[in-house]
């Protein structure tokens, strides 16, 4: 652990599948105790029937630090930060794989910038067990869209990102999943090629924001009913690399040190 309360990015798997009441992933390493520490306060010892994860890739803390204005609205909506490091390589299969099995990426099979099927136990199969419905939102081709195929779940898979936004707020006010999870490519494919403090990839960062903050908006006005947990949690950093471009996968801090952003809202009807 490079700090106090650094922990690996392992850590979140458990801890969401606690804060959902469901039995952790079969491999997964212990819940993030800043989490289970918080669900615990917030629900006064119940559990989370709905689930909120919004997953922007590749938005960097030191990115999230050095513009504070363009994650206003994630902060606002959110009273729990949980600063953490990723895996190596830090690239978004190996990463979103050890995110959501809780296992280091020698155990979860994603060793490298490869999409393959993760066959071990995740948190989509836990909360199935436990009775649950999760969904994934994804694009085409991407990670998230991919290594998590063949459970017994639901998959929207879009071309563009405002269709993808548009369709998981009105899945949010159907109410008919346990648990979403939505993946956002924006900043991540924007970074790449103009760099983490681009004109065009900042305003990507901000999208990432303003989107947030809507489908939380759409939470908290129609899930009254439900003890919610939420989260804007992304996979890895970034840094520049020669001729203003960006890139991530190696063993430096710009890389591998994200801080997630978690709510808990009890309900209220
Ligand atoms: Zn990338």
């Amino acid at each position: 652990m490079a700090e106090q309360n650094r922990m690996m990015i392992e850590s979140i798997a458990a801890a969401l599948c606690y804060a959902a009441g469901a039995e952790f992933p079969k491999e997964s390493c212990p819940p993030n105790p800043l989490i289970t520490e918080y669900v615990d306060q917030a629900f006064q010892g119940g559990k989370a029937d709905r689930l909120f994860l919004y997953n922007p890739d590749a938005v960097a803390e030191w990115v999230v630090d050095k513009y504070p204005g363009l994650v206003e609205k994630v902060k606002s909506e959110t009273e729990l930060q949980v600063p953490l490091q990723t895996e190596m390589p830090s690239v978004t299969p190996v990463c979103f794989a050890s995110f959501y099995t809780g296992a280091k990426p020698i155990v979860h099979g994603i060793t490298k910038y490869e999409k393959k099927l993760i066959t071990i136990d995740t948190v989509f199969d836990a909360l199935i067990r436990a009775g649950k419905k999760p969904v994934i939102l994804a694009q085409h081709d991407c990670s998230m869209a991919t290594i998590f195929r063949e459970r017994p779940m639901d998959y929207f898979i879009f071309d563009d990102i405002e269709e993808e936004i548009a369709f998981a707020a009105e899945l949010l006010m159907k109410d008919e999943y346990d648990a979403y999870f939505v993946y956002d490519y924006s900043y991540d494919h924007v970074m790449h090629r103009r760099g983490p403090e681009g004109l065009d990839s900042l305003a990507q960062l901000k999208c990432n924001d303003a989107a947030f903050e809507m489908l939380m908006t759409v939470v908290k006005r129609h899930w009254k009913k439900h003890n919610v947990f939420a989260g804007f949690a992304m996979d890895h950093g970034c840094h520049e690399i020669d001729g203003g471009l960006g890139s991530h996968g190696l063993d430096m801090k710009e890389d591998l040190f994200i801080r997630h952003f978690y709510q808990a809202i009890p309900k209220s009807e």
